[in-house]
């Protein structure tokens, strides 16, 4: 891509609201645009990272047999009189009216909407297990919108749904769905600790969350310094750091974590509620069991910049950096400089590598300032070495600096890749 006529409109000042680095080079970066309090427009960094994490979060649940399907963001308000949660969900709930006067909800979560489609359609043990899942946009009126997409009011998320006849069964696709997550925010290189957890306005029996730890976040993790031990403060109010983990190995120690994803065992109160039941072996009936899945999209954009920003300079994990490579030319009116810019990322991109070329008529200390919001894992700065041949070669992911022959330069981003 090339940047003189793509759009990424950074800013040179850091925006005053915003108080926390992955906030700032959020706003600063040109990765979206605030429209309204908590209700965000993607750019297309923004966007390019969004659809990175999701082809991520696409494949690891595909590979556990979820299958993507899409469900409306207006749900009507009668199939949540039916759980119940219309009058239960409080002040984070948004609805609106359409012209006959009829309520509808824009959707939080959507256990109600997918327990509907699944009580129509699965009516035999035979038809399950089932799991499905969406990428979806979720509306909550949260109280306090804050830090960017990391509370917002219209958010983006993947909630799964699973539907078996046997515990067991759910068991095991809940096991399933937590080495997935696992597996997915492996891919992003997040420091995070999957923790017990209280399963709060959606309801069921057992829940865990993904912690990714960071300075900011809301949440409370306490964990063994020996064990696999992990909570939410939540679940355990009176305990605190020092004190003996719950399980009897180790010392509790205590981090901030910001909660990325939430696994559920729902057990039968949407299926009980909504009459979603299922013939079983013997010819009776019984309710389906159902378990759900949440992983919050754009909040991950937060907490990947947040753990990969040096104060306030991000380099992105090569899974979901927006550009691999950053070439940066340092003077548009120099032809040697100008023929080996366009070599190299002409190269680049045969070679299928995600390549930003910086041919803006800038000064280079801008656009070495850019870059830093940009966060491309490597730079090539074309400047002067080209009159002796060579190309300034950095890879932030190993703290390298090279100076490399101009020939040799695009092996070299291979190697590095
Ligand atoms: P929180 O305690 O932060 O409000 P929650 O428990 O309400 O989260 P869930 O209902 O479990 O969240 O939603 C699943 C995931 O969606 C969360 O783990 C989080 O990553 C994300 N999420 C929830 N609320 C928001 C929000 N307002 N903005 C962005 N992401 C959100
Ligand atoms: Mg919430």
């Amino acid at each position: 891509m090339k940047q003189a006529t793509y759009f990424i409109p950074t800013a040179k000042d850091a925006p005053k609201d915003a108080q926390i680095a992955s906030h700032r080079i959020l706003l600063q970066g040109g990765y979206v645009k605030q429209t309204a309090a908590g209700i965000y427009s993607y750019l297309p960094l923004g966007q390019r990272v969004m659809q990175k994490i999701e082809a991520i979060v696409r494949t690891e649940l595909n590979a556990i047999d979820a299958h993507e399907i899409f469900m409306p963001v207006l749900q009507p308000v009668e199939l949540w009189n039916e759980s119940g949660r219309f009058s239960e969900y409080g002040p984070e709930l948004m609805t609106m009216k359409d012209r006959h006067d009829r309520t509808f909800i824009l959707g939080p979560t959507h256990e109600e909407v997918i327990t509907d489609i699944v009580r129509d359609h699965i009516k035999s043990y035979k038809k399950m297990p089932l799991s499905l899942y969406q990428i979806q946009t979720k509306f909550r009126d949260e109280l306090r919108p804050r830090f960017g997409l990391m509370r917002g009011r219209e958010f983006t998320m993947m909630d799964a749904y699973s539907f078996t006849a046997k515990d067991e069964d759910t068991n095991k696709i809940y096991d399933n769905m937590g080495s997935a997550y696992a597996h997915i925010l492996d891919q992003l290189k997040l420091e995070y600790r999957m923790v017990s957890a209280i399963s709060g306005q959606i309801g069921g029996s057992e829940s865990a969350e993904f912690m990714v730890l960071s300075q900011i976040g809301e949440d409370t993790v306490l964990y063994s310094d020996t064990s696999d031990f992990a909570s939410n403060l939540e679940v355990y109010p009176e305990l605190k750091a020092g004190d003996k983990s719950p399980d009897g190995h180790g010392i509790l120690k205590e981090a901030k974590g910001i909660e990325v994803g939430h696994i559920f065992k729902l057990g039968t109160k949407y299926s009980v509620d909504m009459k979603a039941n299922f013939t079983n072996n013997k010819g009776e009936l019984e309710p389906i069991i159902m378990g759900c899945y949440g992983l919050g999209i754009s909040r991950l954009i937060m907490a990947l910049l947040e753990q990969n920003q040096v104060e306030g300079k991000v380099v992105w994990p090569l899974a979901v950096a927006p550009f691999k490579v950053h070439i940066l030319l340092a003077n548009i009116k120099n032809t040697e400089q100008v023929a080996a810019a366009n070599t190299v990322y002409a190269h680049l991109q045969e070679a299928g590598v995600d390549v930003l070329f910086d041919n803006r008529d800038e000064r280079l200390g801008a656009k070495f300032g850019d870059a830093d919001l940009i966060g491309s894992p490597i730079r090539v700065v074309v400047g002067k070495g080209v009159e002796n041949g060579v190309l300034e070669c950095l890879n932030f992911l190993t703290d390298k600096k090279v100076e490399i022959a101009i020939e040799n330069v695009v092996q070299t981003i291979k190697d590095w890749l």
